[in-house]
């Protein structure tokens, strides 16, 4: 038996100015553009903003379904618009903020399925995707690229050693 250990280091800022300035106005359209999320059911607004390598913006929202297995998170629609608008192109930081009925004042993560698709992005554009975590206040962390938060994940690898490609 050999036991192993995986881990993986992030930066924790206690404020905004802290931040280089891209990465803080990058954070900063994250938690302005939370007032465009649709979600008249969790009153949980989530905005995300992207940097493209090329330095376009991209921006999501959530947005919520009466059928809630249909909603979509904000992360995911930010990749949808990049994918449609910028194909082929990697994202160097993504900032994630809230706003919600509660405190606003620590970082989220980013959901198990957004996670997911994350990971597939950084590999259809081979290029990692640095996170930046707040909400409207607070701490701010910044993790070097979104597959850390999935280890053991399942990827294309997989399919492509099944199918013998
Ligand atoms: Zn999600």
């Amino acid at each position: 038996m050999t036991e192993k250990t995986i881990h993986f280091s992030y930066k924790e800022y206690t404020s905004v100015s802290e931040l280089e300035p891209a990465d803080a106005a990058l954070l900063q359209s994250a938690r302005e553009v939370t007032r465009l999320a649709y979600a008249p059911y969790s009153h949980f607004h989530v905005g995300a903003a992207a940097r493209l390598t090329s330095g376009a913006i991209v921006k999501g929202t959530n947005q919520e379904n009466a059928s809630y297995p249909v909603t979509i998170c904000a992360e995911r629609i930010l990749l949808g618009n990049a994918a449609m608008q910028y194909p082929g192109e990697g994202i160097d930081a993504l900032a994630i903020s809230y706003n919600s009925e509660g405190e606003n004042d620590h970082p989220i993560s980013p959901c198990g399925m957004c996670r997911q698709a994350l990971l597939e992005y950084e590999g259809r554009t081979d290029h990692p995707i640095r996170l930046i975590l707040s909400g409207q206040e607070g701490r701010i962390w910044v993790i070097p690229a979104a597959s850390l938060l999935l280890p053991f994940a399942f990827t294309r690898t997989e399919l492509e050693t099944s199918t013998g490609k």
